[in-house]
């Protein structure tokens, strides 16, 4: 018997709309659940309920909120796993580690919630000042809209939520179609942890339906985005006059330098390359390793790449499952295909059944081919050789993304080199791209974003805005 459908919501109330979505697991197309639809007058009386409301929880209340939900999680943390694991084709251990971080992400929610955010400043500092005090305080928007992607299918949708929460600002949820079902269910756990209706809308439909009122409607005051370019410059050019936080694609480096320790580098090619299925924004995506060192540590990635069994998301053993589905992971063969018609050559891995993809270890890749110079969003290891820091550098640069990078070096002269010269959001020193905690400042520059941070810390910025006032005591 299949489970009753799960609903979205519009202000805390289930939609209950004979239109539904049927989600099927990527692996063997088995159905993971089914979801009720929202329509346009749902989106608008979304947007309506939002902006009338006016009854903001305190700063202890909303605290409270986050953390019952994230008690909440973490007792039903292994049914969250699964879900994840279902729609997106992740193997468990991923949607383990997603609902892990999610339940960071609450944790410090709940504190900055409870943090003054306040400033203060006297104003005799100057010969033009007076004694008088300036004072800021932060305050909530009318209605902020989120828009998520599927590869982190609760942890993006969390990154939204819980500082939009913290700062008390009302918001609505537009969750990937591949990927509502642990929205959903995340927001049911809001809901019942005390969240008022109106805080939170969840939203699925058609996109013009939905997604586009939502971005172009006056009413929004902050579209928070995160998924690829094409959409997000869309959204850059319809949404008009509002704030805008782009979380974009990515083609992120790991450069692996002479001096490295190999291990390591070896070691985090491979997390970087194939965890979360290759489908995270801060994936490796381009190995480049000065060619000294490039066959030997070829050899150790290739002995690597072994352990990473690739299988049934669901089974204990695997290590990597599924992409979102069977045409990306048709799309990630076309472009190793194209790369070994330019010279590359596939030294593990590549096979393809269904929307499984093999992790796949690419030498000999040509700077060119759009394997290294889009965005693959998958289990591909592609390796460049460069011929010193400064090639790499260049090498890393040279693409239209700026998200994230790893440096793998002994030398803190190189290192520090490296965080001066890439044009990225973030360097990590012997350390994935990938690597950050929740509430640490995260997001991309050039085509990965507009610069403005995420992380529990500054996404609360981006859902307030600053009030200032002074007193003449
Ligand atoms: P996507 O195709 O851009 O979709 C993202 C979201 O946008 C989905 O909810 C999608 O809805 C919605 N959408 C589609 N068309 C829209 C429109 N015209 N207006 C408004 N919204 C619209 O991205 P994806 O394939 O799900 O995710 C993968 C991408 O996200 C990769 O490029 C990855 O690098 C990026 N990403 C970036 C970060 C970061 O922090 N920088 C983090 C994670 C992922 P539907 O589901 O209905 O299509």
């Amino acid at each position: 018997m299949q489970p009753p459908p799960l609903t979205c919501f519009l202000a805390g109330q289930p939609i209950r709309s004979a239109d539904t979505l049927t989600i099927r697991s990527p692996f063997d197309g088995s159905v993971s659940g089914t979801v009720t639809l929202a329509t346009r007058a749902d989106t608008e009386a979304a947007i309506a309920a939002a902006t009338a409301f006016r009854d903001t929880p305190s700063r202890y209340q909303r605290a409270e909120i986050l953390e019952k939900t994230r008690a909440a999680l973490e007792a039903r943390r292994e049914e969250f796993a699964r879900t994840i694991s279902s729609e997106a084709g992740l193997a468990l251990r991923e949607g383990r580690y997603e609902v892990g971080r999610t339940i960071d992400v609450l944790r410090f929610a709940a504190m900055e919630t409870l943090r003054d955010d306040g400033q203060t400043f006297s104003c005799d500092i100057s010969a033009q000042g007076k004694p008088r005090k300036i004072f800021t305080t932060r305050e909530p928007l009318r209605c902020a809209v989120a828009i998520t992607p599927f590869n982190h299918p609760l942890n993006q949708v969390a990154h939204k939520l819980g500082p939009a929460i913290a700062a008390g600002t009302p918001i609505i949820l537009k969750p990937s179609e591949k990927t509502p079902l642990v929205a959903l269910k995340f927001a049911e756990l809001l809901y019942a942890a005390g969240l008022p209706g109106p805080m939170l809308s969840v939203l699925l439909g058609p996109t013009a339906d939905v997604a586009e009122v939502l971005v172009k409607h006056p009413d929004v005051d902050v579209v928070a985005f995160t998924g690829s370019v094409p959409v997000g410059k869309r959204i850059a050019a319809t949404a008009g006059y509002k704030k805008l936080v782009l979380e974009l694609g990515g083609n992120d480096p790991l450069i692996v330098l002479d001096d490295a320790d190999l291990d390591l580098a070896v070691t985090l090619a491979a997390e970087g390359s194939y965890r979360n299925s290759g489908q995270r924004c801060t994936a490796v995506k381009r190995i480049l390793v000065q060619d000294g060192i490039a066959p030997e540590f070829t050899r150790r990635l290739v002995e690597k790449t072994r352990e990473y069994v690739c299988g049934n998301p669901l089974d204990e053993a695997t290590k990597v499952g599924t992409v979102i589905d069977e045409a990306s992971a048709v799309y990630l063969e076309t472009v190793v295909k194209e790369a070994v018609a330019a010279g590359a050559k596939v030294l593990i891995g590549g096979e393809r059944r269904g929307a499984l993809l093999q992790p796949t270890v690419i030498a000999d890749v040509p700077r060119d081919c759009r394997m290294v110079v889009a965005e693959s969003f998958g289990p591909l290891a592609p390796i460049l050789t460069v011929s010193d820091l400064d090639d790499a550098l260049t090498l890393a640069n040279s693409t239209a993304y700026g998200l994230s990078s790893g440096v793998v070096t002994t030398n803190l002269n190189s290192a520090m080199k490296a965080i001066r010269t890439l044009r990225c959001g973030t360097v990590n020193i012997n350390e994935v791209p990938g690597f950050r905690v929740e509430n640490s400042p995260f997001g991309g520059i050039k085509d990965s974003g507009l610069g403005i941070k995420e992380g529990v810390i500054e996404a609360m910025k981006g859902y307030s805005y600053v009030k200032t006032f002074s007193l003449p005591w």
